[in-house]
């Protein structure tokens, strides 16, 4: 892995927030489970790990086994166990809630299986025998990491083109580090490429340095994982002051280096999706005294789940709702962001202007989207910047698939591991059945 991250990294400081299990709480609350036939908790989960067996397994003391099982479904189990909204999904799920009594801490018991795979250095999977197919995968983030996995399983070459130095993609550089630091996504990444016969490029941006065409030419197909770009911008004056940031941007800043927040004693947010409440905690964490959120809507339509936002309010974070900033100013740097009351069809209320004293403001108002870079193949459509592709990642031109937060507009970690291992298994169908680039696309089963 050829990623060097600075041992004190502003990340460091956060310990985890969701503490682990030890072994004997471990196999209490796996004692608990009612092993549900038709269990909720395995369809709430995008890649559908079995969740009562492994659970059954922790409970006869085999967490091997119990890894084992997770890791068939999901090659990134260790991070998920960690990242994952599980209050909206398995978690959610369980038929406890239904009983009124806790549901099963189920992400909890997973993180005490994967960390012991990774900790004891288990390994279960093997490459398959080789088809002398070649596969490329643009990105090297969840959604390529799983496909990869998948497709090194069924016995087909695959390269990883990545344009940053290191794997792992947001789960490295964007992800709560009371959830998951830099350090332990990119040995996830090592971990997952373990299987062999993965060749890296990373450094190496598609559309820069290696063009859709050497694509075509070099591989029988190829899977598109780019995730998201850039910050989305504000688009009022002043937002280019010093000051003023994406707050993916920072987020990345701060799990890789210095958060830089020496002086910053006012910080406001402007949004209230995931990603602006994950900031406003971190800032917060980090030490800055007053942090406010600022958002356009109203408490019950924000974007971010309300686990999330609890969280956030319980730590101190303050909320503007139904507010727009239209000005961001101060004399060389941000000082202030001037701001106005909207109604619900978003117009200003007159008279409803307030300021709101700021060192630092983070856009945390969605991102762009990367589908662009696929413009011109031939079969392809790419609608608003996301790739379009069907139930297995099929883009529509032979050999050429998608997943992940390109293809689905940025979902959630799991998501991108389901679908890149769906993908997966559609391209080893298509090449046994004599499909792939240049040749005629075979239906999928
Ligand atoms: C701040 C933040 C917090 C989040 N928190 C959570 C969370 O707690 N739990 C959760 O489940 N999900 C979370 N998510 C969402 C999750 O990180 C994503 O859904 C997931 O990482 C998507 O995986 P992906 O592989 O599709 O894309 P990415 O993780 O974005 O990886 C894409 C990779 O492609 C590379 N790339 C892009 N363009 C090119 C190109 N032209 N050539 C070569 N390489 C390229 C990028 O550098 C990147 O490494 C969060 C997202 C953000 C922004
Ligand atoms: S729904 Fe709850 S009790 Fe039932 S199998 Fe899943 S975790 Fe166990």
């Amino acid at each position: 892995m050829p990623a060097e991250f600075p041992v004190e990294r502003s990340e460091t400081a956060f310990t985890d927030y969701k503490l682990p299990l030890s072994p004997a709480q471990a196999a209490v609350e796996a004692g608990r489970c009612l092993f549900c036939h038709d269990a909720p908790c395995v369809t709430a989960c995008p890649t559908h790990i079995d969740i009562p067996q492994f659970i059954r397994k922790i409970a006869n003391g085999n967490d091997r086994g119990a890894a084992k099982t997770i890791f068939e479904s999901n090659i990134l189990g260790m991070s998920c166990a960690r990242v994952c909204p599980v209050e909206v999904l398995c978690v959610g799920a369980c038929v406890y809630n239904d009983l009124d009594e806790p549901p099963i801490q189920i992400g909890k018991l997973q993180r005490h299986a994967t960390d012991r795979a990774f900790d004891e250095g288990w390994r279960f999977f093997k490459a398959g025998a080789p088809t002398g197919r070649r596969v490329a995968l643009v990105g090297g983030g969840p959604a390529s990491l799983a496909a990869a996995h998948e497709l090194r399983r069924l016995g087909h070459a695959c390269t990883i083109f990545e344009r940053r130095d290191f794997l792992g993609g947001l789960n490295t550089t964007g992800i709560a580090p009371h959830k998951l630091k830099a350090d332990r996504s990119v040995t996830e990444a090592a971990w997952v490429l373990e299987i062999g016969g993965v060749e890296l490029r990373t450094g190496a941006e598609i559309g820069r340095d290696v063009s859709l065409a050497d694509l075509e030419r070099d591989f029988d197909a190829v899977f598109v994982g780019i995730g998201l770009g850039a910050d989305s911008r504000a688009k009022v004056p002043g937002e280019d002051l010093p000051g003023v940031l994406g707050a993916v941007d920072w987020i990345e800043r701060m799990k890789l280096g210095d958060a830089g927040l020496a002086g910053v004693r006012r910080a406001v947010v402007v949004g209230a999706g995931n990603t602006a409440m994950d900031a406003a905690r971190e800032l917060l964490a980090l030490g800055v005294p007053q942090v406010t959120t600022l958002y356009r809507g109203t408490e019950d339509a924000m974007g971010g789940y309300a686990h999330e936002w609890r969280a956030a309010r319980v730590a101190g974070v303050r909320a503007e709702w139904r507010a727009v900033t239209t000005a961001f100013e101060g004399a060389g740097r941000l000082e202030r962001l001037r701001c106005v009351r909207v109604d619900e069809a978003r117009t200003p209320v007159a008279g409803s202007q307030f300021t709101l004293e700021a060192d630092l403001a983070l856009l945390a108002i969605g991102q762009s989207r990367l589908g662009a870079v696929l413009a011109g193949l031939k079969g392809i459509t790419v609608e608003s910047g996301i790739v379009r592709v069907d139930a297995h990642g099929f883009t529509g031109r032979p050999g050429w698939y998608a997943g992940g937060d390109c293809a689905n507009g940025g979902k959630e970690v799991v998501n991108a591991a389901a679908e890149g291992m769906a993908a997966a298994r559609a391209i080893d169908r298509a090449l046994a059945a004599g499909g792939g680039i240049g040749r005629k696309e075979v239906p999928r089963g």
